[in-house]
């Protein structure tokens, strides 16, 4: 193994031992940002109903390998010697991470999801604490927040807004001081030594599962007035995603149908042809409802 590869194992361990010191559970990642010890069951999964979670008592079970223990951590790294960066799992205690993952485009100076986020902000009145960020090497950043202890938060994509992804239980942070095949992970200055913030009140409804709600009553449409007034208050470059994105949202919650006049209405508001907007729903309908 090359000298500069032994010398990443042992830098992200050190950072993975340090993250571990402030109650973050950690496991070790390749240069792919994926779990750096492969499951024991390929091929073969372990018998029962439940798939394994380390029950076995071996290593690669992803991030319930995940562990604030020094002397685990070592030996998970001394299985991976391949390791050159960590995960940090989400939704554990004490701190129930949550991650919000900003994506960024190449070559945006303002990233959309940074702005998406504040306008999310202004639209339901809460604001980001000062708290842990991480710059990712393809320029986008990770918020860490704490959640409460009785809430289990999912692992979304794109539910928030277009380019925002939310790490929770299950789910893992790639932590700072770990390099991957893009680039090395590095605080944003003058936020490494910050503990993370609580996750607003307000964000952290939007990162919950909407209630189910019945076909039919009176509330769908009512619930669905946000996701019309997203589409309305979208730019000319974002018509077609936000509209897109809001469909998706409405027919997963079963309001689809009765939201359609009403989205169609907002699009054409923002100047997307009628025919476009019809295909881009349609398109969100055969998405969400394909899905079990
Ligand atoms: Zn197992």
């Amino acid at each position: 193994m090359a000298t500069t590869d032994r010398r990443a194992t042992t830098l992200a361990l050190a950072h993975a031992l340090s993250a571990a010191e402030r109650g973050l559970a950690v496991i070790p990642l390749a240069r792919t940002k994926l779990p750096a010890l492969r499951s024991p069951h390929r091929g073969a999964p372990a018998p029962g109903p439940v798939p394994c979670r380390g029950e076995c008592g071996r290593f690669g079970h992803g991030v319930h390998d995940a562990s604030t223990d020094p002397a685990r951590i070592r030996a998970l790294f001394a299985a991976a010697p391949w390791a050159t960066g960590y995960g940090i799992a989400c939704g554990l205690p004490p701190h129930h991470l949550i991650g919000v993952d900003l994506d960024a485009r190449p070559g945006e100076p303002e990233p959309a999801s940074s702005t998406a986020l504040r306008e999310l902000a202004l639209r339901h009145l809460f604001t980001i604490p000062p708290t842990v960020v991480v710059l990712t090497p393809g320029g986008g950043r990770h918020l860490w927040l704490t959640g409460p202890p009785d809430t289990v938060v999912p692992n979304s994509a794109g539910r928030l807004a277009p380019g925002i992804d939310v790490r929770g239980a299950g789910g893992y942070l790639v932590g700072p001081g770990s390099r991957t095949r893009h680039g090395t992970y590095t605080p944003l200055p003058g936020t490494a030594h910050l503990a993370p913030a609580p996750c607003p009140r307000a964000l952290l409804r939007l990162l919950l599962p909407p209630p189910v709600r019945r076909a039919g009553g009176g509330e769908p449409v009512a619930g669905g007035r946000g996701l019309v007034q997203f589409v309305l208050a979208a730019h000319e470059g974002q018509r077609n995603t936000r509209l897109f994105w809001a469909a998706c949202r409405a027919y997963e919650n079963g309001i689809g149908p009765a939201l359609l006049t009403p989205l169609l209405e907002a699009a054409r508001t923002t100047g997307l042809p009628e025919r476009e907007a019809r295909a881009t729903i349609a398109s969100a309908a055969r998405m969400t409802t394909r899905r079990p």
